[in-house]
C-alpha cells in the first residue's frame, strides 16, 4: 500500500493516524509543534477526565499512543503539497516525502500581514501560491513577503522562474543566511496600482515598483497549502464532505482547518472519518 502523510499533530492528525495504522496504513505524521491545543491549559470539556486534563498532557499521551502503535512522527515544517508521479508530494523545509494520500490536519492559523487592505489585492498581484502562480510573473518584479524559512523556501521556487525576486521581511530580521539574497527589512505600509499591483508603500513614505507580491509569513497554513493544491475552501477553511473529501481524490481535510466547531472532540471525530476514508482509499488505488 501506498503511503498517508498526516499534515499535522494536534487532535484530527493524531486520530486520524491510529485509525489509518491500525488498519494497516505506513503512516507519517508531519508537524512542526504542537498546535493550537499547546495553547490551551486545562482542557475540562473533554470526554473521559474526571478533573479535565493538561493539554501539553493530551498532546504527549496521544503522540505517544501514535507512536507505539508504529505511526512515524517526524518534526518538520511543511511548505507545500503537490502532485507527484504517484500520488502526492509532501515538500518540507528538511526534505520531501511521496504519498498515495495526504490528511491535511493543520488547524486554523492563517498568517496574514497587517498590510492595509490585502485581501483586496488578492487576484491582482497579491498571492499566497509561488508555485501556482510564479509563471505569471516571468519577466517581472516581484517580492516575497516573510522572514522565515517557508520566505526563504517560496523564494527559491521563484528563481526558478523569475529573475528579479526580493524578500521583504516587512520589519523583521531574516530567519535565514541572507547571503546572495535580495532582501529588504523596510517595514510595509500598503499595496500600490490599478486594476494590478504596482508597488509597495512602506512605512518610512518609500516606495519602490512591484509586479508581484508572494506572501509567505511565518509557516504555510492549511489556508496557504491548500491554494498550492487549488483545494476548495469555504471563507478560509477548508471545504470537505462528511467522508472528509476535498475536491481533490487522495487529499483529506480535518480538524479546525475545516468548518465547524474549534473543538477538540470535533477534530478527534474529523480525523477518525479522514483517517478512515484515507484507507479506504489508499487500499482501493495501490
Ligand atoms: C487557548 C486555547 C484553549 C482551548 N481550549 C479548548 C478546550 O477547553 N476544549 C476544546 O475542546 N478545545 C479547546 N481549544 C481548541 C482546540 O485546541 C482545537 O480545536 C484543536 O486543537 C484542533 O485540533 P487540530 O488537530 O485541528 O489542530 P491543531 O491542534 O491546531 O494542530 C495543528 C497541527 O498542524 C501543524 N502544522 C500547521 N502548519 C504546519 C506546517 N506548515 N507544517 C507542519 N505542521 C504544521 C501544527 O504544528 C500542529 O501540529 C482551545 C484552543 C486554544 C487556542
Amino acid at each position: 500500500m501506498k503511503k498517508l502523510i498526516i499534515a499535522g499533530q494536534g487532535p484530527a492528525g493524531i486520530s486520524a493516524a491510529l485509525y489509518a495504522v491500525r488498519g494497516g496504513a505506513d503512516v507519517t505524521v508531519i508537524a512542526k509543534d504542537g498546535g493550537a491545543l499547546a495553547k490551551a491549559d486545562l482542557i475540562q470539556n473533554y470526554y473521559g477526565f474526571a478533573r479535565g486534563v493538561p493539554a501539553a498532557q493530551l498532546i504527549e499521551q496521544g503522540v505517544e499512543q501514535a507512536k507505539n502503535l508504529g505511526v512515524n512522527v517526524v518534526r518538520d515544517e511543511i511548505a507545500g503539497i503537490e502532485f507527484g508521479e504517484d500520488g502526492y508530494t509532501v515538500k518540507t523545509i528538511g526534505g520531501q516525502y511521496e504519498a498515495g494520500a495526504v490528511i491535511i490536519a493543520c488547524g486554523v492559523s492563517r498568517n496574514v500581514p497587517p498590510i492595509r487592505d490585502i485581501q483586496t489585492w488578492e487576484g491582482r498581484g497579491v498571492s499566497y501560491c509561488a508555485i501556482c502562480d510564479g509563471f505569471f510573473f516571468r519577466g517581472k518584479k516581484v517580492a516575497v513577503i516573510g522572514s522565515g524559512k517557508y520566505a526563504l523556501s517560496e523564494y527559491n521556487v521563484l528563481k526558478g522562474i523569475i529573475e528579479d525576486v526580493t524578500i521583504c521581511t516587512n520589519g523583521e530580521t531574516p530567519a535565514f543566511d541572507t547571503a546572495g539574497i535580495r532582501t529588504d527589512t523596510r517595514k510595509i505600509e500598503a499595496f500600490e496600482g490599478g486594476d494590478a499591483l504596482s508597488a509597495l508603500l512602506f512605512a518610512d513614505g518609500s516606495r519602490e515598483s512591484y509586479d508581484g507580491a508572494f506572501i509567505a509569513c511565518g509557516s504555510a497554513g492549511a489556508f496557504e497549502l491548500s491554494k498550492k493544491l487549488g483545494l476548495e475552501t469555504a471563507g478560509n477553511k477548508i471545504a470537505v464532505n462528511e467522508k472528509r473529501e476535498t475536491n481533490i481524490p487522495g487529499i483529506y481535510a480535518a480538524g479546525d482547518c475545516t468548518p465547524g466547531l474549534q473543538q477538540i472532540a470535533k477534530a478527534v471525530c474529523d480525523g477518525m472519518v479522514a483517517g478512515t476514508e484515507a484507507l479506504k482509499y489508499l487500499k482501493a488505488n495501490s
